[in-house]
């Protein structure tokens, strides 16, 4: 790529480091980068260096937000004793919207792939685990119905069971490889509904 100026080169490397931009959609948004008005430009790179700077991991759920409790960790509102699993903070987002589910979350940023080599020492599990010496009545495990998804939920059952805390898995339902962010909120409704202890 010789033929670009070497800072061009350069913004279309770091762009194509993202995920699900390949080679041809990053030398299409570094040239629409540098076509923008500078302000445009300076505002992006400032929303990117002040949100990473600025987002960090809730003490109590894991998912990511500005304050060290998150708002729904903070919420005397929220029942407290409820604690659904999720993947991600996006998962947790996808239920959110719902407006229906009034527990809290715990999100473990992963999921086991033995494939990918990722263990559950990988994914945040310990963490769970120190938060179930609390008082807590359910774990629901609302993990994807991936094969990673499927396999972290048998891991958490078994781990969660010896303790006596009620454990139930999301119904399935839910298309099968499925992102939970992807699928609309009456399904999930209907998969955190017909949720069956395990
Ligand atoms: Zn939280």
């Amino acid at each position: 790529m010789d033929y670009y100026s070497s800072q061009i080169t350069k913004l279309i490397e770091e762009l194509s480091k993202l995920p699900g931009v390949g080679n041809k959609s990053a030398q299409r948004l570094a040239f629409h980068i540098i076509n923008m008005p500078q302000e445009q430009v300076a505002n992006l790179a400032n929303a990117i260096t002040s949100a990473k700077a600025n987002i960090r991991y809730c003490r109590e759920c894991l998912t990511l937000t500005d304050t060290e409790l998150c708002p729904i960790c903070s919420s005397s509102k929220r029942d407290h004793r409820t604690i659904m699993v999720v993947e991600n903070t996006r998962d947790l987002a996808a239920y959110e919207k719902t407006g229906k589910y009034e527990g809290v979350y715990h999100v473990l940023h992963g999921a086991i792939s033995p494939m990918l080599g990722i263990g559950p020492g990988d994914i945040r599990l310990k963490e769970l685990m120190q938060r179930l010496q609390g008082e807590v009545d359910e774990v629901i495990i609302a993990t994807n119905s991936s094969l990673e998804g499927e396999t972290t939920a048998m891991y958490i059952s078994k781990l969660v069971k010896p303790t006596g805390i009620r454990v139930s898995r999301i119904a399935s339902g839910v298309p099968v490889g499925g992102d939970l962010e992807n699928i609309d909120e009456v399904t999930l409704l209907r998969a955190l509904e017909g949720r069956v202890e395990l």
